[in-house]
């Protein structure tokens, strides 16, 4: 069988299945717009940000507060996502929950 290569769904935006807390960071222009000490940001209007939004991300255009973890030597690019609140761990290929991060070799 050829091996799954699509990203089991996790849902960026919505909430960590094991601890409830919410992965949506906002929408990435508002998030901008609120780098309060940032003059490359501060120059343009709110319509300048949202073209640069749609011009470099994809729907729903929000920040997402999972943690892509890439392990160099097996996959150039991320291999797990980690909750940042309760660091549960789920494997990016079969979507399966790691029981132990040692054992895995991410701790
Ligand atoms: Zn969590």
């Amino acid at each position: 069988m050829k091996q799954e290569t699509i990203d089991k769904e996790l849902d960026n935006y919505g909430n960590c299945p094991e601890c409830g807390k919410s992965w949506d960071a906002g929408r990435i222009w508002k998030v901008w717009r609120d780098m309060k000490d940032s003059k490359y940001y501060q120059d343009k209007t709110d319509e300048e940000l949202q073209v640069m939004e749609k011009e470099s991300y994809s729907k729903p255009y929000h920040f997402s507060k999972l943690i892509g973890i890439e392990i160099r030597e097996k996959y150039d690019g991320v291999s797990y996502n980690q909750c940042p609140f309760c660091k549960a761990t789920w494997d990016r290929w079969t979507g399966e929950l790691i029981k132990d991060l040692k054992e895995a070799g991410l701790e």
